[in-house]
């Protein structure tokens, strides 16, 4: 079983059709984190959401550019974001903490290190660690792909055992994943570039990323030694599975060499 692992938890697993906060399927995300943190498994959080949420509480000025418009709602939709996790958190008697960052602080050995050192810290504490990206600072060519490359830079910070991806998909599909005969390709081999084949250029509602970013944070992430597990964040007790030593989703399998 694995002792450490970062979760990413995407905009469409956190959000309603309608773009308003999934209270519901995100208290039992957390419920499910909890058990696993008493289990004594450490573990980092990775979650978009607060563009979302920020839709939810105002409605932007018109006219104002768009740049301006997705930062205002993610600094608005943060604070909301981070209210919902700390009283969910709290029903475990769990601390959570804010970590908001950028694709240059990883790239700044001393931003990265600082960043790393806080971690470390946070988590012999016990406390959660809650990261997104910065969407105040980071717009434009500062950017993220999406937070699965944030996840995957953080997995490899931390140099934790797995790292979990939970989209509203199950994992990779080797067709449609609406169709009937599609099958869940249950195991891929890190590098494993025949598997592109198969994703579908669309991508899911809300989120910023698709299945070709994950798949791309994937191998990267795998090459590095850490596996990554796809999954759907909205199956119920996805996470109590993994705790069983089971996966329902994809698995891209990390490099052995390393
Ligand atoms: N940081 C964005 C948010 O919290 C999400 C980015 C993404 O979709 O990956 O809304």
């Amino acid at each position: 079983m694995y002792k450490s692992l970062v979760i990413k938890v995407g905009t469409n697993v956190l959000t309603r059709p309608d773009g308003r906060l999934d209270i519901t399927n995100i208290s039992q995300l957390v419920d499910q984190i909890a058990a696993l943190k008493a289990a004594g498994i450490n573990l980092v959080l990775v979650s978009s959401g607060a563009v979302g949420a920020g839709q939810e509480l105002l409605k932007v000025t018109k006219g104002t550019e768009e740049v301006a418009r997705r930062q205002v709602l993610s600094a608005v939709g943060q604070v909301r974001l981070m209210e919902l996790y700390r009283q969910l958190f709290a029903g475990h008697k769990l601390l959570c903490a804010q970590v908001l960052t950028t694709k240059g602080d990883f790239q700044d050995d001393l931003h990265a290190n600082n960043m790393l050192n806080c971690f470390r810290a946070l988590l012999l504490d016990e406390v959660v660690p809650v990261v997104n990206e910065n969407d105040v600072v980071a717009v434009t060519e500062l950017m993220f792909t999406d937070n699965d490359e944030l996840a995957g830079l953080v997995a490899t910070m931390l140099g934790v055992d797995a790292l979990v991806i939970l989209s509203s998909v199950d994992g990779l599909f080797d067709g449609p994943p609406e169709n009937e005969s599609s099958q869940l390709i249950p195991f891929v081999r890190a590098g494993d570039d025949q598997v592109l084949k198969y994703v579908q250029a669309k991508k899911t509602s809300f989120g910023r990323g698709g299945m070709t970013t994950k798949l791309r944070i994937a191998h990267q992430t795998a090459a590095a030694g850490i596996p990554v597990l796809l999954g759907n964040g909205r199956k119920a007790n996805i996470l109590h599975e993994l705790q069983q030593g089971q996966w329902s989703g994809t698995i891209v399998q990390a490099d052995q060499a390393v």
